[in-house]
């Protein structure tokens, strides 16, 4: 890529503050940005641990601005880097970035601009910065730090193991006395101590910031028709947001896909069997265009920088609750609601146990603890975020107030008797049949098939008028999940477990969670959408600043968060700025933005039909035509 325009951004004698403001348009620091940047600017080194979309960049892009010399980065995410490169341009940065996928050409001027000082920021692959080539322009230039992004890679514990970010100790041989900081998402202790040791951060301060994600909000349906009640969840909460959606095989990833697309929605599916190309056709619309829904299997997401993904949905339950932060994690980077959205039933609950089978056996007692953590917060009748917080070592968060626990408490009932019946009616059929057939005999039904087994006759059968079908099938899902009961994962029976002996007996009592009752537990709030706390008006205004961005974004061949985010859409809907002393107070409008952009913005803003005003504003700029550019298909406008 070309050097950026002249005239870099770290004006002599300003603050880290002043760079926020001026260079990024925001107002304040967020948790222990400043710190950390006080920290990294005096020539400290740090490890930085963060959760996604904690804001990590600033803490090196700030002090790289602020110090003299070239920031560099390293990533593995060589296929982000472009997209980051293009956002700091924006923002008026200095930017570059060197890997394997740029032309020769490109990778020439970039080298050109690091040694002519040129450059504020450079993002390197670790592969291409370890080549000889690469440390030695290093080492002409004047650096201004090391950032080490992803920086549990250096990790064998890790998930996502690179064996080259093992050799980056050469920066600390070769470039003694240049701040480093590392910085990641995953913070166990094991992947933390690989950082420290193998960087040699043994001096350095460790900034933790915790795992919470508090715009996300975490929610498990009880799974009937998940296909349905998947449409609805999108159709009553997100019927224009991008999205995420897991399931747990290439077919119902493919079966997904097309329902959701003969019910109206972009949804393109992703998954190992499909060949690259079309994955990467797919990961590229999902990136640029607006509201794409991607369902996809487990393949999908590694390095999804996408800020403005509005929900991620599970129709079947990751594999543990490690996966499921890091999965749900891809919603709401940008610290707008988000939904984390999951159905779940007794099936699912087999089907991990079946996986187990799969395991090594040293490892099974140990897979085995995690597949109960994860139905622990399936199950839970706790705020959801404490039992996930919990797991990773936070065990002080107070109820949340944003998960469906908390909104609307599930209730909970003695269910002994029923319990006792339960396995009364399991023991008696002799241990081998399952839910449906179960249910039947205590509901008292004389199928053919009860009949035919004689199983009319037994003692337990009719004797659970209590509950519905629903209810039964829900209380055998929960006696399974609390281990009372086992199934036979190969036919779907059920035997009784230890436990049971007690409940049978009545030496111990069981408390259920109460199903809730309707098609879907819809509690009452207007769904996570970026504009959901916008009145109609003011959305659409939104509306018409989303098609604005895509119209710019695809004739600068860019994903639409790089030239703004939506919350910055969301602020210009709200305040509706009418002068570029207004917008420069919105946040995540910066000066260089400010420039590029204000006045197509204000012309955008004043467009009479959006609001049903009149005013003679938006004289000379060739303003979009509103919404045209969301319906046509296709790539850039000229
Ligand atoms: P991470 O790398 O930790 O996942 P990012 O650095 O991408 O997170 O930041 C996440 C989001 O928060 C981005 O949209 C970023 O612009 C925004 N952000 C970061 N710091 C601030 C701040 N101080 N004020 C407002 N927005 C911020
Ligand atoms: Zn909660």
């Amino acid at each position: 890529m070309p050097a950026a325009p002249s005239g870099g951004v770290a004006a002599g004698g300003e603050s880290p503050l002043d760079v926020l403001r001026r260079v990024f348009g925001f107002d304040a620091f967020r948790g222990q940005q400043q710190a950390i940047i006080d920290h990294v600017l005096a020539g400290g080194d740090a490890v930085v641990l963060m959760p996604t979309a904690g804001g990590k960049s600033l803490c090196y892009q700030i002090p790289a601005l602020l110090r003299p010399g070239l920031g560099v980065v390293v990533s593995p995410l060589v296929a982000l880097m472009k997209d980051q490169v293009d956002a700091l341009r924006q923002a008026g940065v200095r930017a570059a970035a060197l890997n394997a996928l740029q032309p020769p050409a490109e990778a020439a001027a970039t080298e050109r601009a690091a040694r002519a000082a040129a450059l504020d920021l450079l993002y390197v692959a670790p592969e291409r910065l370890l080549t000889e080539r690469c440390l030695d322009l290093l080492s002409h230039c004047r650096i201004a730090l090391f950032a080490i992004d992803e920086a549990h890679c250096i990790s064998q514990w890790g998930h996502d193991f690179r064996p080259e970010y093992q050799k980056l100790t050469v920066l600390r041989e070769r470039f003694a006395g240049v701040p480093l900081i590392a910085l990641t998402a995953t913070a166990d202790e094991p992947t933390r101590k690989d950082i420290v040791a193998q960087l040699r951060l043994g001096r350095a301060p460790i900034f933790a910031a915790g795992y919470d994600r508090p715009n996300l909000y975490y929610r498990v349906v009880d799974k009937k028709s998940p296909l349905e009640q998947l449409r609805r969840f999108l159709a009553n909460e997100h019927p224009e947001d991008a999205g995420i959606v897991y399931c747990f095989t290439r077919r119902a990833v493919e079966e997904t896909a097309g329902w959701l697309t003969v019910h109206g929605r972009e949804a393109l599916p992703y998954h190992a069997g499909l060949d690259a190309a079309t994955r990467e056709r797919h990961q590229q619309r999902f990136l640029r265009e607006e509201g794409v829904v991607v369902v996809a299997t487990i393949a999908f997401g590694m390095g999804i920088d996408k800020p403005n993904v509005r929900f991620v949905a599970h129709l079947d339950p990751p594999k543990n609750l490690e996966a499921y932060y890091q999965e749900t994690g891809r919603a709401g980077r940008d610290g707008l609601p988000a939904d984390a959205w999951m159905t779940y039933g007794i099936g699912d609950v087999m089907n991990l146990l079946r996986l187990l089978d799969d395991a090594a056996p040293e490892r099974r007692l140990i897979e085995r603890r995690k597949i109960d953590a994860l139905v622990g917060y399936c199950e839970t009748t706790a705020c959801r975020r404490q039992v996930l917080l919990g797991y990773f070592g936070e065990r002080d968060h107070p109820p949340c107030e944003n998960c469906d626990n908390c909104r609307a408490p599930p209730e909970s009932w003695d269910g002994t008797v029923s319990a006792q019946k339960a396995l009364s009616a399991i023991y008696r059929t002799g241990q081998r049949f399952g839910t449906q057939h179960l249910a039947d005999v205590l509901l008292g039904n004389a199928t053919e098939r009860v009949c035919a087994l004689g199983h009319d006759r037994l003692k337990t059968f009719g004797v659970g008028a209590e509950l519905d079908r629903k209810g039964w099938l829900s209380v055998f899902r929960q006696l399974v999940a609390q281990g009372i009961v086992k199934p036979d994962l190969a036919h779907g029976g059920l035997s009784l477990a230890p436990p049971a002996a007690d409940i049978l007996r009545g030496a111990a009592t069981i408390r259920l969670r109460r199903e809730k009752k309707g098609a879907m537990p819809r509690e009452s709030r207007s769904g996570a959408s970026a504009a959901a706390t916008l009145d109609p008006a003011e959305r659409k205004l939104f509306e018409a600043l989303r098609a604005w961005r895509l119209g710019e974004a695809r004739r600068q061949e860019m994903p639409p968060y790089v030239i703004f985010h939506d919350t910055t859409l969301v602020e210009l809907a709200r305040r509706r700025p009418d002068s570029l002393a207004a917008l420069s107070l919105v946040p995540g409008v910066g000066r260089s933005k400010l420039d590029r952009y204000g006045r197509a913005l204000i012309a955008v803003l004043s467009k009479p039909a959006v609001v049903g005003t009149h005013t003679s504003a938006a004289p000379d700029e060739p303003s979009p035509p509103l919404g045209a550019e969301r319906a046509a298909p296709g790539p850039a406008r000229p």
